[in-house]
């Protein structure tokens, strides 16, 4: 037996980005909620990280099983509080505007995850900025950072 070691999750992403094959992803087994669909926990050598990857957009969330799946919504609310804060800038950065049909958001949404990856998260600070320029460049397909 080794003693269980716990990385930070500076050393994960590099593992993973590595692919370092120490590290899996599973789905806890106590958990029921479907709020674990989009992730799952971070392993390395079998032994339990205190991190949670999204399928969607490959973040690295900090996680430990008494935050339950409160961690979850907040990753996913960073989304609805993207679609609203670009609303006061005005019609010429209002989404609407930038996607006429409102089903087609969430396929945005996916876009705009996939590109972002976890950039999103430390973007949110400068939010406005940001979405405004992400939903602009992706949606004409010329999306740079
Ligand atoms: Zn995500």
């Amino acid at each position: 037996m080794t003693t269980p070691t716990i990385y930070n999750k500076q050393q994960l992403s590099k593992m993973i980005e590595n692919k370092n094959p120490t590290v899996s992803f599973v789905k806890p087994k106590h958990t029921k909620s479907n709020k674990w669909d989009n992730y799952l926990q971070i392993f390395v050598n079998d032994c339990a990280q205190h991190f949670i990857s999204c399928l969607k957009c490959h973040s690295i969330l900090a996680w430990k099983p008494n935050d339950g799946t409160n961690v979850m919504e907040k990753h996913n609310k960073a989304f609805e509080v993207l679609i609203k804060t670009t609303r006061p800038l005005g019609s010429a950065a209002a989404i609407d505007d930038l996607i006429p049909d409102p089903t087609t958001i969430s396929k945005e949404i996916d876009k705009i995850y996939n590109l972002c990856k976890e950039r999103l998260m430390s973007y949110l600070t400068t939010i406005n900025h940001f979405v405004f320029t992400q939903v602009n460049e992706s949606y004409d397909g010329s999306f740079r950072i």
